[in-house]
């Protein structure tokens, strides 16, 4: 019988339960043991506990349950050669020779990493005694399938990552409480969002609340921003407007590379010679994170969970890793590492103020 192990790693993301229910299911379905990896590459360093074989029913109630239920952890044994040995040890005295990971960039390289150095490692183990070569033997090749945890919705080549819809409602359902009071007091709030090098989440939030003004890294603002945002806030406000929301990404940039922040952005609209709004800034922080996935990413975690059992059963030591994407609304596998190296290339680009060649490049498909 097949042995797949599922984990999920990285910062958590709703949908993540979903997609340990659908692996768990699905590879019991396909007649596989199913083994569930608990606190990332934590728990495959530190074996034992921390990798256990699921049941059909132990995954019963994830679908609508928020975070991880099998934990998550940065683990810094992983990122180091032995740290990995140790791992390829504890996967093949389970009997495990294929990995689900659902995280965010960095674990997805994990996994490539590991996926590559497989043969030597075990070969290492061996020669230092800690394996037999005929416990290695039936485990040649390491089979790894990547699926995209993230609120930020930051990887090229997949329309959204699991959690980035959760995350987004979220987000406007605390612009539309903090709109209430901002209405009342005629007040203005600055409002911090999560993303990282993505603007993903602070230009769908404005769009989807109708937000005065928006800073995101993708699109930096000209030099004269100030005198635009409060011209802009200013109109709203002789139409009748009584509150105003500026959204801000937590990555966004000036046009000379320097952050914008939410101090800068509340001092100018409090700025008694200019507009002297009453403005108080809200990092939303945390909750964009928490709480339960929408329908989106239930069903995103679940297709693509189901998808990856797929994978893994159909590959050969010569099939290119891959990572379960959705684009134009199909669930597809896409070559994993060409993915990971244009979204760390996006991110380079936009860090060093290239921004035409990156949202050019975020917006051309890597070939498949
Ligand atoms: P998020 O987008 O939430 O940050 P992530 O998967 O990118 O998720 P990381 O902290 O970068 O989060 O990676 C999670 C774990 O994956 C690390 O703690 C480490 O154990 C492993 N990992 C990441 N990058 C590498 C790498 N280059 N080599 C080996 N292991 C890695």
């Amino acid at each position: 019988r097949k042995k797949i192990a599922v984990m999920t790693s990285g910062g958590d993301s709703p949908g993540m339960n979903a997609v340990v229910r659908a692996v768990v299911r699905m590879g019991i379905h396909m007649d596989c043991d199913v083994f569930a990896v608990y606190e990332g590459y934590e728990g495959l360093v530190r074996g034992g506990n921390y990798i256990k074989q699921m049941g059909w029913e132990d995954v019963r109630g994830y679908l609508s349950e928020g975070g991880t239920l099998i934990g998550t952890a940065r683990c810094m044994a992983f990122y180091e050669r032995p740290g990995r040995m140790t791992a390829a040890k504890n996967m093949v005295l389970n009997g495990i020779d294929a990995l689900i990971i659902c995280g965010g960039d960095g674990s997805l390289t994990g996994a490539d990493k590991f996926r590559a150095e497989w043969p030597s490692l075990l070969e290492e183990l061996v020669s230092k005694g800690e394996l037999q070569q005929s416990q290695i033997e039936p485990y040649k090749h390491l089979n790894i399938v990547g699926l995209v945890g993230s609120i930020d919705n930051d990887l090229s080549g997949t329309d959204a990552t699991i959690g980035a819809y959760s995350a987004l409602a979220r987000i406007c359902e605390m612009v539309d409480y903090i709109e209430a009071t901002a209405s009342s007091h005629s007040r203005a709030f600055v409002i911090e969002v999560m993303g990282r090098h993505c603007g993903w989440l602070a230009l769908m939030a404005a769009v989807a609340t109708g937000a005065d003004f928006l800073f995101i890294p993708e699109k930096p603002r000209e030099d004269n921003w100030r005198e635009e945002m409060c011209q802009v806030i200013k109109q709203h406000r002789e139409m009748g407007k009584r509150k105003t929301i500026v959204i801000i990404a937590e990555g966004a940039l000036d046009k000379h590379g320097e952050k914008v922040t939410p101090t800068m952005v509340k001092d100018l609209l409090a700025d008694k010679d200019g507009l002297g709004l009453d403005t108080r800034i809200t990092t939303l922080g945390h909750v964009q994170r928490g709480g339960t996935a929408v329908a989106y990413d239930r069903m995103l975690g679940t297709l693509q969970g189901v998808e990856a059992v797929k994978a893994v059963l159909e590959a050969t030591p010569e099939t290119e890793t891959c990572f379960i994407a959705i684009t134009e609304n199909k669930i597809a596998r896409k070559p994993l590492m060409a993915a990971v190296k244009e979204t760390k290339e996006v991110a380079s680009l936009i860090e060093q103020q290239r921004f035409n060649e990156a949202m050019a490049l975020r917006d051309t498909e890597f070939s498949d």
